[in-house]
């Protein structure tokens, strides 16, 4: 295992460097109205990046501006659909021309190994844009036949301004998840990106610009989210709020959107995803499945399987095997070649999870492997493995978000729906079995957005995601998405 301490071999490619940066309003490149700037850390060194534009309330009310006024009186509003899928296509090219760049700002900005960079978060955001390029001009709503001498149609219309409020964990893609299906509908955009990771969305913006995205379409106000955040989610001209990041402040983007002009919102919150391993599963593929479900990007996943439950008979051979393989995850600088594992995005991440492997400890749970840091700079924890977890400990019940992995064991399929569905999250759920029946069973039992049988992590813009319960409301990707940021008018005229 690599550290990121001094000794660490140099890395392969080299970390971009990054000029201070400004917001996007209106189609110009500005400070903010305080004149205030934050920093962006390197998650791998603690050192600053740079600095970035802090927005705040008077720059989303700039930037909301901007948004109506492009919705209303720019070219935007009166552009056919085939001409915004055009643009999100050439938005497409644009990242995917500039993909080494993105992908070394993502993993510079976020911690990342960019080998996943390159391997995942490049392509299923150029996936996304493709996706919803192709739907542009396939909105529209149907002619229904009423009683009466009536004519009566649907018109699928654009829900107007929409604000949006990103993690960190996957700043492009989750940029790639709100911007795509908005502008796809015609909406104009004020994003938020979260405070940690906002180099990419920049980026992205000025592609965006650059491809010919009207003036005003894409504005994007980095901040903090008690004020920039807040300012969005509680502004009355703002039309739709999507949000995605921790249940607790979902609450409060909610309520700010009830208190202010009870503006359309959806949320994809947290999860704490039940990971069933049966006896009659191929074990090695679970195991696969589940050191991947876990470990995935440092952990910081909101569907990670932090709630992996084994089947008695084969527990002490599934649990051996998949400490080994956290025993070998190789942890380091993030633009080392062969590093899987980065560090966490940030001194408070990495210590909340600190505090979760000591509750694991205090409670009982039995540590197999990690449980500490890693070197004396940056935010590295170990792959850390705890077995003989109980449903009530605090790693079974709250979201981690770190490479910390939790194994249960259970004795039947009953007894482990219901556990699995003893849980205020419902975000995704995975099953491991050779047997169809108990498979669908499994998958019609568990409460949640996303059940995977026999694979993990497998998303795709095609395929609808969101929570059930406190993980969410509404579906994002898919054919789905299109409801979130659309309005249905229902017009009828006498004949
Ligand atoms: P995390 O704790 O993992 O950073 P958050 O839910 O706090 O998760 O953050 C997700 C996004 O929500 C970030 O862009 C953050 O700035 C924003 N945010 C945080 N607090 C608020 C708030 N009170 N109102 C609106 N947005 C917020």
């Amino acid at each position: 295992m690599s550290t990121a301490t001094a000794a660490a071999p140099k890395p392969k490619h080299a970390r971009p460097k990054v000029p201070d940066q400004k917001m996007l309003i209106g189609g110009k490149w500005v400070e903010s109205a305080s004149g205030k700037a934050f920093e962006t850390l390197d998650p791998s060194t603690g050192e600053v990046i740079c600095r970035v534009a802090e927005g705040d309330k008077a720059d989303v009310d700039a930037a909301v501006k901007a948004a109506r006024a492009a919705l209303e009186t720019g070219p935007w509003g009166r552009m056919t659909g085939s001409a915004r899928g055009r643009l999100l296509h050439k938005l497409a090219d644009a990242i995917e021309s500039h993909k080494d760049e993105l992908a070394a700002l993502e993993s510079l900005d976020n911690g990342k190994p960019l080998g996943d960079s390159l391997a995942a978060d490049l392509p299923l955001t150029l996936q996304c844009y493709r996706y919803y390029a192709g739907w542009a001009d396939k909105i529209h709503g149907s002619t229904i036949p009423v009683d009466g001498p009536y004519f009566t149609y649907t018109r699928h219309e654009p829900v107007g301004v929409v604000g949006q409020i990103i993690p960190w964990n996957f700043p492009l893609l989750m940029q790639a998840w709100k911007w795509a299906p908005a502008l796809a509908c015609g909406n104009t955009v004020v994003l938020k990106p979260a405070e940690q990771t906002p180099l990419t969305a920049l980026r992205v913006a000025q592609l965006a610009q650059e491809v010919g995205f009207p003036d005003g379409v894409i504005n994007v106000v980095p901040g903090y989210g008690p004020t920039a955040g807040a300012a969005l989610s509680g502004h009355m001209d703002v039309d739709k709020i999507a949000f995605t990041g921790e249940t607790s402040t979902g609450k409060i983007v909610m309520k700010a959107a009830a208190d202010s002009n009870l503006k359309r919102v959806s949320l994809e919150l947290g999860g704490k995803s039940p990971n069933i391993v049966f006896a009659d599963a191929d074990l090695d593929a679970a195991v696969e499945g589940a050191y991947f479900g876990l470990f995935f990007n440092q952990g910081q996943c909101c569907v990670a399987g932090s709630r992996l439950f084994v089947q008695e008979s084969v527990y002490d051979e599934f649990v051996h095997k998949v400490t080994a393989k956290a025993k070998g995850r190789r942890v380091g600088d993030p633009f080392e070649a062969g590093v899987e594992q980065g560090p966490q995005v940030s001194q408070e991440q990495a210590d909340r999870i600190m505090g979760y492997i000591d509750a694991g400890k205090s409670e009982g749970a039995k540590l197999l492997t990690g449980g500490g840091r890693v070197g004396d700079r940056g935010y590295y924890v170990q792959p850390t493995v705890f077995a003989d977890v109980k449903d009530e400990m605090r790693i079974a019940r709250e979201e981690i978000f770190g490479p910390v992995m939790s194994i249960l064991k259970f004795k039947d399929a009953d007894e482990v729906i219901a556990r699995g569905n003893r849980t205020v999250y419902g975000l995704a759920a995975a099953v491991w079995t050779r047997d169809v029946k108990k498979a669908l069973r499994l998958a019609n039992g568990l409460r949640a957005g996303t059940v995977w049988v026999n694979c993990f992590d497998v998303f795709d813009a095609a395929a609808p995601f969101g929570g059930f319960k406190m993980s969410g409301i509404g579906r994002e990707l898919g054919q789905y998405a299109l409801q979130l940021y659309t309005e249905v008018k229902t017009v009828t005229m006498a004949t």
